[in-house]
């Protein structure tokens, strides 16, 4: 039996974007976050995904270990909220910018929709029915092309007028009101 997730962007949604974030005294929660995250999970039975592009690692910023760290750190803030990240896919990849291996223009780079395909199959999940919440429109094309039914983006940044078609939130507490309503 397939469920729906709740796909979260990292940068821009769970936190405040700086840019390349990679320590957690960089790291600052936009409010709305945890409620968000709760709903998903105890109200919707949804679990949450994140999936972010992290170039900062292709082009040498910090490294794999560091990012790992953040993100064990990141995932226990959730986790005492009572608001668990099931699952955080990332993609250190940059067809340009890149530094080695690291330069490709990978399949998991949003606007591509590979991280939302590999968390659908290693979580069984059904994506038409399943929600993305993102700040950019990368974010709103990569559940588009991987089917995500309800895509939601936060802020008036990177709009478009031949955007996908996708909803606007001002903020999370909004993007959480919509997602209440259109889910079922
Ligand atoms: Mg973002």
């Amino acid at each position: 039996m397939q469920r729906p997730a709740l796909f979260l962007d990292r940068d821009g949604v769970i936190n405040v974007d700086h840019g390349y974030v990679y320590r957690s005294d960089q790291f600052e929660f936009i409010p709305g976050i945890f409620d968000l995250v709760r709903f998903a999970v105890n109200g919707l039975h949804w679990p949450v995904v994140v999936v972010s592009n992290q170039s900062g690692i292709g082009r040498g910023y910090f490294d794999e270990r560091a990012y790992g760290d953040l993100t064990r750190w990141m995932c226990d803030r959730f986790d005492a909220e009572n608001a668990p990240i099931a699952r955080v896919y990332h993609c250190p990849y940059h067809p340009v910018h890149g530094i080695g291996r690291y330069r490709a223009d990978h399949p998991w780079r949003k606007p591509k929709p590979g991280m939302i395909l590999q968390a659908a199959s290693d979580l069984n999940l059904d994506l038409a029915r399943s929600a993305i919440i993102g700040d950019a429109m990368s974010d709103i094309e990569a559940g588009a092309a991987a089917g995500i039914g309800l895509r939601i983006r936060i802020g008036t940044r990177d709009a478009r007028p031949d955007a996908q078609a996708h909803d606007v939130a001002a903020d999370l507490p909004s993007a959480l009101d919509l997602l209440r309503a259109r889910s079922p």
